[in-house]
């Protein structure tokens, strides 16, 4: 099986778990505990991976500032799969996190060729009203990639550190792809670092909420902010086995490290490109002392960002949701009947007849119908698990079933659409950043 992920071609990613043992993606299972109170796509296992959110979790116990950011493409109609990102995001927010969630017109206009005017108005009708809609609250952060002048000044800076060959082999570029496709990419690693600007509080723990598709994102952004960094500290250990602390200088000026000598309250000894502190155990410290120092000299001092991956929704007649396949996929702007009559035509994972049902029972880790209320429309476990348990059993019937999901969706898409109509009366609170076209 191919394992590269390419967020353009939203490839149907089967086997999760080669992701952690191929690109060091860790299972969330364990963080779930770490959470107090794990939202459903953590407990579900819809969130299936993580990297470095024991940083998020860290942040959200202690009341430390984090940050949480995504993004979306203005190219179509809003649907329960963005849906699923702005919940995770609204619910970061909610445990304390800055939220800041960026519309892609940049990467639409180069990647899609859609024009400015309509990237504008995709963006705004669709997502963003959707968004506040779903309880995203003003204090948060919304802008446009084109109009953000931080986002496309960091794009520019990040740009440096980042070659062609690199977005090739995460990406798959070649000779034929264009310039702007390619800063789309570095766009988007400034989408996800720019939370860490000193305008927003500075260096600061940001998740990424995505799909599993989008890791190359994460990786490549992982890898820049890496290499923008002035500092690199190192865990070593002496010959007579006692560890110690190596920060190493990658870009600073030498005073940077005379000054980091100065202030670690230990035992220090300042070496040619490094400083090497002794007889304490305290990272958190030394760290913390390092990124001051590099900020004062007018360096970044990223913290790694952190992200969340869940699984994507299978189509409702099965196989891939596609936005060329309108059955495939509820938008939420749809009109609730129509939307209710698709979810009655959904693939379901019944029986050929009534008596092997009651016989064989259903299988609902094949249903479409299943997934609509394990992802969306049942907020109650119990609940949940009865539907389960009912339909491997047998006495549960899949006509009952697709009626009580067409009636939920039509419900819920009938009470979003009446909260996106207040949601457009609400936008001059949000302080909107939007291009002019
Ligand atoms: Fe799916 Fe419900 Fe039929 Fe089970 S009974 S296969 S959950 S539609």
């Amino acid at each position: 099986m191919n394992m590269k992920i390419d967020p353009w071609s939203a490839l149907n990613i089967e086997d999760y778990s080669k992701l952690f043992d191929e690109f060091g993606i860790l299972p969330f299972d364990e963080m779930s505990l770490k959470i107090n109170e794990p939202h459903r796509y953590m407990k579900r296992k819809i969130i299936f991976g993580h990297r470095s959110y024991d940083l998020i979790s860290d942040a959200m116990r202690n009341k430390k500032p984090f940050s949480v950011m995504s993004g979306f493409m203005p190219s179509g109609k809003i649907h329960l799969g963005h849906k699923m990102v702005m919940e995770e995001i609204i619910w970061h927010q909610q445990q304390g996190a800055d939220a800041f969630v960026g519309i892609a017109d940049r990467e639409a206009h180069s990647v899609r060729g859609i024009p400015w005017k309509n990237c504008n108005e995709i963006g705004m009708n669709e997502y963003i009203i959707s968004l506040i809609a779903l309880g995203f609250q003003p204090h948060g952060h919304i802008y446009f990639q084109s109009a953000s002048e931080q986002v496309k000044d960091l794009a520019f800076e990040m740009g440096a550190k980042a070659n062609f060959s690199e977005l090739s082999a995460i990406y798959g570029f070649t000779g034929e792809t264009s310039i702007s496709h390619m800063l789309s990419a570095v766009t988007q690693s400034a989408d996800i670092l720019h939370p860490q600007l000193e305008e927003y509080g500075g260096p600061k723990p940001t998740v990424i909420p995505v799909g599993a598709d989008q890791d190359p994102h994460i990786r490549l952004t992982r890898g820049i902010g890496h290499k923008m960094n002035m500092f690199k500290i190192e865990g070593r250990e002496d010959k007579e086995g006692n560890v110690y602390f190596s920060i190493r200088n990658k870009a600073a000026p030498e005073e940077a490290l005379k000054e980091i000598k100065e202030r670690i309250p230990a035992r220090t000894r300042l070496f040619e490109g490094h400083v090497d502190v002794f007889d304490t155990e305290d990272f958190e410290m030394v760290l913390d002392t390092t990124r001051k120092v590099e900020l004062e000299y007018g360096g970044y001092a990223f913290v790694p960002p952190a992200a969340t991956y869940h699984r994507f929704m299978s189509g409702l007649q099965g196989g891939k949701m596609s936005s060329s396949i309108p059955d495939s996929y509820i938008s939420l702007t749809e009109n609730p009947k129509s939307a209710a009559k698709k979810v009655k035509r959904a693939k379901t994972g019944g029986r050929m007849t009534l008596d092997e049902q009651k016989k064989l029972g259903g299988e609902p880790d094949k249903c479409s119908v299943y997934e609509m209320f394990l992802f969306h429309l049942v907020e109650d476990d119990q609940e949940l698990a009865q539907i389960y348990t009912e339909c491997v059993q047998g006495s549960r019937m899949c006509g009952n079933c697709k009626e009580l999901a067409a009636h939920r969706t039509e419900k819920f898409l009938k009470e979003h659409q009446e909260l996106r109509t207040v949601a457009k009366d609400r936008l001059d609170e949000y302080g909107l950043l939007i291009k002019k076209v």
